[in-house]
């Protein structure tokens, strides 16, 4: 039985007959573009920590480094991406910052580029779907009305990420909660909201779906037996495109499935929950 060729979903392993009951998703390059470019703030502060060090390494050479302990860390509380920040200063011979305090620098410069995306929205200014990835509201809907429970889970400040789910309008979707970093950041973790997950639902692992862009939530989902869509969405440019170096982190990570957002919704219905679903 072959099915029709689906534009810009790439199936590595189907579902095969899975019945999905809960599904966990990421904020953040998975439903949210609020925050976009974080990235292009977070890595060149770490370059300018990093400077002058003794770390023998090119510009781009560090970038490069930079950019793969940045990675490997998305969907984890942006507090580790900082931790390893300190482990390198120290590494090529500084003395770290706390990691709590590079936190909050980071933040800080962050918030700087957003401010007007989330004023925006808070005046009504700017629809919310166009700080969404497509399809990702229809999506929801989708999974919603085929009954199941969703999470939303996120490495961004839980405040924050309740806040931006209601200046989306789409907190009313997740009816499993919202979860998000917290101060005391050892006592979150989304590998501890699957494990919630399972035992709260008294479902097996192959039944969660888990939908995201950071390695971290896809290796979670895949570690208790669950099936992963990855996003790899291109947030800076969009349209459909799946931006390739995330696609390939993704798969490294694990991902069962790689689209670049939601566009192609009925597609990806199809792959989910069987024809005609
Ligand atoms: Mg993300």
């Amino acid at each position: 039985m072959s099915s029709p060729p689906k534009p810009g979903i790439e199936i590595l392993r189907p579902p095969a007959g899975r019945q999905f009951t809960c599904a966990l998703l990421d904020f953040d390059g998975t439903i949210s573009l609020i925050r976009q470019g974080w990235q292009d703030v977070m890595i060149p502060m770490m370059m300018k920590v990093l400077s002058g060090l003794d770390h023998g390494l090119s510009e781009s050479q560090l970038h490069d480094l930079i950019r793969e302990d940045v990675t490997v860390l998305t969907g984890r509380q942006t507090i580790y991406q900082m931790i390893r920040l300190a482990e390198r200063v120290r590494q090529f011979g500084g003395t770290p910052a706390e990691p709590l305090e590079y936190k909050r620098e980071y933040h800080r410069r962050l918030m700087a580029r957003i401010a007007h995306r989330r004023q925006g929205l808070a005046r009504g200014e700017c629809p919310p779907d166009t700080m969404m990835l497509a399809g990702a509201r229809p999506m929801l809907e989708a999974l919603r009305t085929r009954g199941l429970k969703l999470y939303l889970t996120s490495g961004t400040d839980e405040p924050y990420v309740v806040e931006e789910a209601r200046l989306l309008q789409i907190a009313q979707y997740f009816d499993g909660g919202i979860y998000g970093a917290r101060d005391d950041y050892k006592t979150y973790s989304k590998a501890a909201v699957v494990r919630r997950m399972l035992s709260d639902n008294r479902i097996a692992g192959p039944d969660l779906l888990g939908i995201g862009d950071g390695f971290v939530e896809i290796v979670n989902v895949r570690e208790v037996g669950g099936y992963a869509v990855g996003v790899a969405s291109d947030e800076a440019r969009g349209g459909g495109r799946a931006d390739a170096w995330k696609r390939d982190r993704l798969i490294q990570a694990g991902a069962d499935m790689i689209v670049p957002d939601f566009a192609n919704l009925e597609g990806i219905l199809e792959v989910l929950f069987g024809p005609g679903s």
